[in-house]
C-alpha cells in the first residue's frame, strides 16, 4: 500500500497560526509524490559525492518538539523536509583495563562524537581515541571520517556555534585523551600529549595541522594562546595557521568577503587547483545566543511570556550564514566532493542552563541551517544530508495547569507560543534537592539523558538511517 499523501500549504498554515485556529494539519512539507520519489531514488542511489552532516548538540525529541511547538504547530520545520528517519542509541563505555567495557548510558559530546567520527565506542571526555583503563590514560588514536575524506582528495569543513575546539567539532580533526585540552594554554591534564613531549598538541593546534579547508566558529582565545614547543614554539596558533596558508577572519563582514582563492592574482594558475583554507573565529568563547527570555523557576514558574528574538550581535555570522559560506567554499570548482559537519552547539548548553528561550532560539537557528543544506541538496542531488543529535537532554514539555502536589519537580518556564498558547518546559535532572527538601536557589547544570535520538536523512545513502541503529553506524554512512 502506498503511504498516505501528505501535503501542506505554507501560506494557509501561517494564516492559521496567526489567528490561533487549530485544525489538524499533518506536519511535513512535501510536494505530491515527493516522499515516494525520494525513497525510490534512495533505493538505487547509494554513494554520495558530498556529505553534509548536521547535529544539534543535546537536541533530542523533546528539544526539537519544543522548537516546533513554539514556532506554531502548523508551521513545519526544515527538518520535516527529510522523509527518511530512524533512531540511534548513544551509549558510551566506562574505563577498563581491556575489553569488554561496561556501557555508560548517559554519554557526553566527546564520546558520542567519537562514535560517528571513528565508528568506535569510547569513554566520555575522549576525542577520537579508543577507551583505556582510566580517563587520564590516553587511548589509541583512531582514524576519523574527515581524515578518510581528505585521503581521497575531497575537501572538508567543520563549523560550530561553540568554540571550534569544543568536543563536537574536535572529534573530526584531533585525537586527545581529554576534551578540556583545547588550546596550548590548556594542556595541564594532557601533558604527555604536548608536542614537546612527542604528542600531537592541543585540539586547536591539531585542527590547524589537519589543514581542514573550512573551520568556522567561536573559540578565538584558544588560537591566540602561545604554543610552548614544537616547530611553532613561541608563535600563536593563528600564526601557525597563517604559516600553513590559512586565511583568517574574525567577523561576519570578513567571512562574507572571503573566497577560497585568497589574495592571489587572477593569472595564478594554482588559483583553482589549490584553494586556500579559511579559519574564521568570531568570538573569544562560544558564539552569542540568538534569543533570550524568562528565567526558569521552581514550582509553577513565570507568568507566560514570549521569547525575545534577534539577540545575536550583527558582527557574528548566524549558523545559516556559516553553513551557506562553508558550502560555497567547499563546492567552488571542486569535482572531488566534500564532507562538512555543522553543529548547533548551544541547544545543549542552554538546556544545561535551564534557559528555555535560549535553547529554542538555538534550535530554530539550527533548523534554518538545515534549510540551507537541503536547498543545496535540491540542486545537487548527489549530496547526502544527515541530521541528528549527539545525545538526548533534560527538557520536557509538561502540563501548564499543574498545581499543588502535581507541580513539576524541577525548574520550569512558561512560554507564550506563536499560536498564542502556553508551552510549559521543565528541567528536572538536577538540583531540586529531593522530596521534602527546599529547592536550591540557583539552577545547577542539568544533566544529559540516555534516550535514543532521532536521525533524519535525504540523498544517496540515506536508507542507512532507517530503523534503530547505533551512533557508531553513522561512521559508515558519513564515509559515503
Ligand atoms: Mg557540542
Ligand atoms: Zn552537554
Amino acid at each position: 500500500m502506498m503511504p498516505k499523501r501528505i501535503t501542506i500549504v505554507l501560506a494557509a498554515s501561517v494564516a492559521l497560526a496567526a489567528t490561533g485556529v487549530g485544525t489538524a494539519l499533518a506536519i511535513g512539507a512535501f510536494a505530491p509524490n515527493e516522499k515516494e520519489r525520494v525513497v525510490a531514488r534512495a533505493l538505487t542511489d547509494t554513494h554520495p559525492k558530498n556529505v553534509i552532516f548536521l547535529l544539534g548538540d543535546g537536541m533530542g525529541t523533546q528539544e526539537i518538539t519544543a522548537a516546533r511547538y513554539y514556532q506554531g504547530v502548523n508551521n513545519p520545520l526544515n527538518v520535516d523536509r527529510m522523509p527518511l528517519t530512524g533512531f540511534d542509541t548513544t551509549w558510551s563505555v566506562k574505563p577498563a583495563a581491556a575489553a569488554p567495557y561496561l556501557p555508560d548510558y548517559d554519554p557526553d559530546s566527546a564520546s558520542t562524537g567519537t562514535m560517528w567520527a571513528t565508528g568506535t565506542k569510547t569513554l566520555d571526555e575522549r576525542i577520537s581515541q579508543g577507551p583505556s583503563s582510566a580517563i587520564n590514560v590516553p587511548g589509541a588514536n583512531l582514524q576519523t571520517v574527515l581524515e578518510r575524506w581528505q585521503r581521497r582528495g575531497a575537501r572538508v569543513g567543520d563549523v560550530s556555534t561553540a568554540e571550534i575546539t569544543d568536543a563536537t567539532p574536535a572529534v573530526l580533526a584531533s585525537h586527545i585523551s581529554l576534551r578540556g585540552c583545547q588550546g596550548p594554554a590548556d594542556m595541564g591534564s594532557c601533558a604527555s600529549e604536548r608536542k614537546g613531549a612527542g604528542g600531537l598538541g592541543s585540539i586547536a593546534e591539531q585542527e590547524v595541522d589537519h589543514k581542514v579547508d573550512v573551520l568556522l566558529g567561536g573559540g578565538r582565545n584558544r588560537f591566540t594562546a602561545t604554543i610552548p614547543d614544537g616547530p611553532d614554539a613561541g608563535k600563536t596558533v593563528v600564526d601557525s595557521a597563517q604559516r600553513q596558508r590559512y586565511q583568517y577572519v574574525t567577523d561576519a563582514a570578513g567571512l562574507a568577503a572571503i573566497t577560497n582563492k585568497g589574495p592571489r592574482p587572477f593569472f595564478d594558475r594554482d588559483r583553482d587547483r589549490d584553494p586556500k583554507p579559511v579559519l574564521g573565529l568570531f568570538t573569544t568563547g562560544n558564539m552569542s545566543l540568538e534569543w533570550s527570555g524568562p528565567a526558569a523557576a521552581t514550582g509553577k514558574g513565570n507568568d507566560p511570556a514570549p521569547c525575545v528574538e534577534n539577540q545575536r550581535p550583527a558582527n557574528e555570522p548566524s549558523l545559516a550564514d556559516m553553513t551557506s559560506k562553508a558550502i560555497k567554499l567547499l563546492d567552488d570548482n571542486n569535482n572531488r566532493g566534500f564532507f562538512l559537519q555543522i553543529e548547533g552547539a548551544s541547544i545543549d548548553k542552554q538546556d544545561h542552563a535551564t534557559n528555555a528561550c535560549g535553547q529554542i532560539g538555538e534550535t530554530v537557528a539550527f533548523d534554518t541551517a538545515i534549510g540551507v543544506a537541503l536547498d543545496y541538496q535540491k540542486s545537487h542531488p548527489d549530496t547526502l544530508v544527515v541530521v541528528t543529535a549527539d545525545h538526548a537532554h533534560t527538557s520536557q514539555i509538561v502540563g501548564e495547569d499543574a498545581s499543588g502536589s502535581g507541580l513539576p519537580t524541577g525548574y520550569s518556564t512558561n512560554l507564550t507560543t506563536k499560536d498564542g498558547s502556553t508551552l510549559s518546559l521543565t528541567y528536572g535532572t538536577a538540583g531540586y534537592g529531593g522530596a521534602g527538601a527546599a529547592p536550591v536557589a540557583a539552577p545547577p547544570s542539568q544533566q544529559h539523558t540516555g534516550s535514543v535520538v532521532p536521525v533524519w536523512a535525504r540523498g544517496p545513502g540515506s536508507l542507512a538511517v532507517l530503523g534503530t541503529n547505533d551512533h557508531t553506524d553513522l561512521f559508515k554512512t558519513l564515509d559515503g
